[in-house]
């Protein structure tokens, strides 16, 4: 069963996919989701291979990006980017009403600065010691590029 959570991202990943061009190719209907176990992207385009990143989240006005958006390991993505890694980043956005916005930022404008470690999961956690990592949007909120 997925969880809320997973089906709003589900549906974020299938909007950016149904209805934004190829930032790199400029082709549409080409983006294809990736499986859930493909670590490092949620979509490719299948025409250029232009890989990206989706984070949906639910929020109060969908004009306004939020601060922070919850990220995922911290491990793989400081290894990244001390390798100089970065994908392209789609944000979704929707809220109680049925509105959504689809934001973008292109790889080459992120910042190292972007992501933040969050503290490791306590003793008593299910996954004790796994770290996760924030997206502090506040960073680069006027490098954002809203789709629709
Ligand atoms: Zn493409």
């Amino acid at each position: 069963m997925a969880t809320a959570k997973q089906k709003l991202g589900d549906w974020g990943e299938k909007l950016v996919a149904s209805t934004c061009a190829c930032p790199s190719c400029k082709r549409s209907k080409t983006t294809r989701l990736l499986p859930p176990n493909f670590k490092c992207a949620d979509i490719i385009c299948d025409f250029c291979g232009y890989l990206s990143q989706v984070k949906t989240a639910r929020v109060k006005d969908v004009r306004v990006l939020p601060k922070n958006l919850l990220g995922a390991a911290w491990g793989p993505q400081r290894e990244r980017m001390q390798a100089g890694v970065y994908f392209p980043l789609y944000v979704v956005l929707k809220d109680n009403a049925g509105n959504s916005s689809v934001n973008f930022l292109s790889a080459d404008l992120q910042v190292p600065e972007m992501f933040q470690s969050r503290n490791p999961l306590s003793a008593g956690a299910k996954r004790a010691g796994w770290q996760g990592f924030t997206i502090n949007c506040e960073v680069v909120r006027d490098r954002f590029v809203r789709l629709s």
